[in-house]
C-alpha cells in the first residue's frame, strides 16, 4: 500500500529523499532509483510498505547467519525493489520488478511470528530491507514490545545513510551485510553503488548488533587474494571474530561468466582465514562449514546442509574458556 515514506526534504519543486546515500532529488510523479519512493503531490511517498512478494520459515544458517541463534528458524520476509541493480542479483524477479504482493499490516506479522512455536523472530530478506524502511522500523517496534525474546534480523547491501540506521539500529538484533567488494568501481559498474558507505554501515553496525559479512565473489571481477586480504583486513579491524562468508558465483540475471572457480574460493579462504577467525565458504559443495574455537580448534558447531549440530551452548569454549562470538 501506499503510504508516508521518512527522511525527506522539499526543495523547490522536487524532493530530496536521503534514507540511502543515492540521495535522489525527484520530481513530481516520479520515483528514485529504488523504483519504490515517489513525489506524489510534493509529499515522498513509498509504494511497497507491507507488500509482502516472499514469505518462509527458514533456518537462520540460510540467510547466513552462523553465529547467531544456531540452529533455529526465523520467519523470513521481503517486498519488491532495491536501491542497487546488481548484474548477478538472485532475486531480480522482486529487486528489479514490481513482483507480486499482498499487504499485511505490521500487527498481523508480528501476530504470525509470535503463533509461530518453533521461530526466533523475523528476518527481512530477499529484497533490499532498508528500501522498505518505514514498515521494517514499524514492525520491529511492535514485534520487540509485544515479544521481547523475539528477534529481529536484516539481509541487507548495508547502503543506507547513518540516520535512519541509527533510529533502526536499537531494534535489530543481527545483521548480515553484502560486502559485495573492496573496489569503488566494481560498486559502480555492477552494482550501482558506492564502496564507502557501505563500510560505513558495517562499522557502524558492528557496534549495536550481531553482524556478518558476505562476499559473493565472482569470476575474475573481484575474487582475486589482493581483494580477499583487503576485505579480510577491513573486517579484523573491527573485530576479527566477525563471520565472513565467501559465497561462490554462478552465472545468473546479466552475469553470464562462468561460475567462479573452486580453487579459488580455497585460497580465498585460506587468506581469508589469516585475518579473521571465522571464514566460511558458500556454494561450495563437500566443504567443512562447521564452527571451531580459534584458540584450541575444538568443535563446536557441526554443520551439514543447513542441519547444525551444538556442542556448545554459551558463548565460551566449552575446553579451554576462550570467548566466543556466538549469540545464543
Ligand atoms: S531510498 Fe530510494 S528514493 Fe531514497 S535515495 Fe535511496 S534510491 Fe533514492
Amino acid at each position: 500500500m501506499i503510504h508516508d515514506a521518512l527522511f525527506y526534504e522539499n526543495v523547490n519543486d522536487k524532493i530530496h529523499c536521503f534514507l540511502c546515500p543515492h540521495n535522489c532529488v525527484i520530481g513530481h510523479d516520479s520515483y528514485g532509483l529504488c523504483t519504490v519512493r515517489g513525489n506524489k503531490g510534493g509529499k515522498l511517498k513509498t509504494i511497497n510498505y507491507g507488500e509482502v512478494a516472499s514469505v518462509n520459515q527458514d533456518p537462520i544458517e540460510k540467510k547466513p547467519l552462523y553465529h547467531f541463534k544456531p540452529s533455529s528458524m526465523v520467519l523470513s520476509v521481503g517486498s519488491f525493489g532495491c536501491n542497487f541493480a546488481c548484474a548477478f542479483c538472485q532475486n531480480y524477479s522482486i529487486s528489479q520488478n514490481k513482483a507480486k504482493s499482498e499487504y499485511v499490516s505490521p500487527h498481523k506479522l508480528v501476530e504470525i511470528c509470535s503463533s509461530l512455536t518453533n521461530n526466533v523472530g523475523i528476518a527481512f530478506t530477499y529484497n533490499e530491507p532498508t528500501i522498505w524502511y518505514e514498515y521494517v522500523y514499524e514492525t520491529s517496534k511492535i514485534l520487540k514490545k509485544e515479544n521481547p525474546n523475539k528477534s529481529i534480523v536484516l539481509v541487507t547491501d548495508g547502503y543506507i545513510q547513518k540516520k535512519p540506521l541509527e533510529k533502526l539500529l536499537p531494534y535489530v538484533d543481527a545483521m548480515n551485510i553484502d560486502l559485495k567488494s573492496f573496489n569503488d568501481e566494481y560498486y559502480k559498474n555492477i552494482c550501482r553503488g558506492r564502496l564507502q558507505p557501505v563500510l560505513e554501515t558495517i562499522a557502524l553496525a558492528s557496534k549495536h548488533c550481531h553482524v556478518e559479512i558476505t562476499t559473493l565473489m565472482v569470476n575474475g571481477l573481484n575474487d582475486s587474494m589482493d581483494e580477499i586480504e583487503k576485505i579480510s583486513s577491513f573486517i579484523a579491524n573491527i573485530d576479527k571474530n566477525i563471520p565472513l562468508h565467501l559465497s561462490r558465483y554462478f552465472p545468473t540475471y546479466k552475469m553470464k561468466q562462468p561460475p567462479t572457480d573452486i580453487n579459488v574460493m580455497l585460497s580465498a579462504n585460506k587468506k581469508a582465514m589469516e585475518y579473521l577467525n571465522h571464514v566460511y565458504l558458500g556454494n561450495v559443495p563437500n566443504l567443512d562449514n562447521s564452527t571451531y574455537c580459534p584458540e584450541c580448534k575444538e568443535l563446536l558447531i557441526e554443520r551439514s546442509a543447513m542441519n547444525s549440530k551444538l556442542y556448545v551452548d554459551n558463548n565460551s569454549c566449552p575446553k579451554c574458556g576462550f570467548k566466543l562470538n556466538i549469540v545464543f
